[in-house]
């Protein structure tokens, strides 16, 4: 079973933290959907065939593309690959870029799942992020999304926010609880320098973010999503039993997946491929960079996106893969986190805690080869 991604690269604005490949010009558009499909026509063999379980359209922005045009994009993959019948079919969508008519129209040609945008339900969060649409127009979409009958409906909220308050991040949370779906992706606010923000950040334009706030937030958010009967199975993810998301499960598992568009990256299971990060390039002559994986490179991807789940680093996984030497390495290397609490032994899986995975990168970084 494998994957596929679609990356959409346009976005009506540019979101000021944003450090996702994307443009706000949609000059390309009818030329993107065009290479597109050739992208999709050439490399249909890259997945040798494999039952293809999950299809997600990431971005960028995918819902300010036409229903239409997602429509042509599905019917090309499914001439040229073998897709389940029940794929889970994932479309992301921000609040400013759909109305009634367009979820619905998304529902009926085949997409399931939907992973909306909000990132915060209080105006203040939504402008230091210089987000375009607003708590109210957010509320809206999501009873929207629930008229037309989605079920699979994913949110993403953001902590760590400089005008988010510990109680308005409650509220965020409990307003979430309240639509009654069933997956959550909260993330903490990373600024990464190059961004706006970053910048406005380094001229003293806009406040930083407060480390301590970012961990008493992951606290709460674990805490609140577990009294609501959440799994936390991923370190920014959490859903209600049966409502994991397919297809991100696909790249913490390590299996095999196809990234079409600009910017997106591939895995076949030895080998990694990104494409250009560029519209023009990429409409003028598709190409992309590739990376054949080391022993080394794949023991260390293992550990870095194994650490950040429920499942943990199996030790059976990493004796047949990468042999009896990688086990005790890391065995040894990880005593202290047994004995500090960080992280648990259950049979023969290692696995961080609730506040272990605050370490994720660091203790993975330490396990490297
Ligand atoms: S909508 Fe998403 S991809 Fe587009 S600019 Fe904002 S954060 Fe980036």
């Amino acid at each position: 079973m494998a994957g596929l991604y679609i990356h959409i690269p346009f976005c009506k604005s540019k979101c000021a933290y944003c450090n996702f490949f994307s443009v706000v010009s949609e000059k390309q558009r009818a030329d993107f959907l065009e290479a597109l499909k050739k992208e999709a026509v050439a490399r249909k063999d890259y997945l040798g065939g494999e039952e293809v379980k999950t299809v997600y359209f990431g971005g960028g922005t995918p819902s300010v593309l036409e229903p239409q045009d997602i429509l042509g994009i599905l019917e090309t993959l499914d001439k040229n690959y073998n897709i389940n019948a029940a794929a889970e079919i994932t479309l992301e969508a921000n609040p400013d870029t759909v109305s009634k008519e367009s979820l619905q129209e998304y529902k009926s040609l085949g997409v399931n799942r939907l992973s909306i945008g909000i990132q915060s339900f209080f105006d203040d969060d939504l402008q230091y992020l210089s987000r375009k649409h607003d708590s109210k127009h957010a509320m809206q979409v999501l009873d929207w999304a629930k008229e037309v009958g989605f079920r699979e409906v994913t949110l993403d909220l953001i902590y760590g926010i400089p005008t988010l308050t510990d109680e308005k991040w409650r509220n965020n949370l409990e307003i979430f609880f309240s639509t009654g779906f069933n997956h959550l992706s909260a993330y903490a606010l990373t600024v990464e320098e190059k961004t706006a923000l970053g910048q406005r950040i380094n001229k003293g334009m806009a406040a930083s973010v407060d480390e301590d706030a970012v961990i008493r937030q992951y606290q709460i958010l674990v805490e609140m999503t577990e009294n609501q009967g959440f799994e936390h199975y991923e370190i920014s993810n959490f859903a209600r039993p049966g409502h994991y998301s397919k297809h991100n499960t696909i790249y913490w598992k390590g299996e095999k997946y196809l990234g079409l568009g600009p910017s997106a990256h591939s895995f076949d299971g030895t080998s990694r491929q990104w494409n250009v990060a560029s519209v023009k390039d990429y409409c003028e002559s598709y190409s992309f960079e590739r990376e054949e994986l080391t022993l080394d490179n794949r023991y260390n991807e293992y550990v870095m996106t194994s650490l950040r789940t429920c499942w943990g680093c199996d030790m059976e996984y990493i004796k047949n893969n990468f042999g009896e030497e990688y086990v005790k390495r890391f065995k040894n290397l990880t005593k202290k986190h047994l004995l500090s609490g960080k992280m648990f032994q259950k049979d023969e899986k290692f696995v961080l805690k609730d506040y272990g995975m605050l370490f994720a990168d660091g203790i993975a970084a330490e396990l490297f080869m």
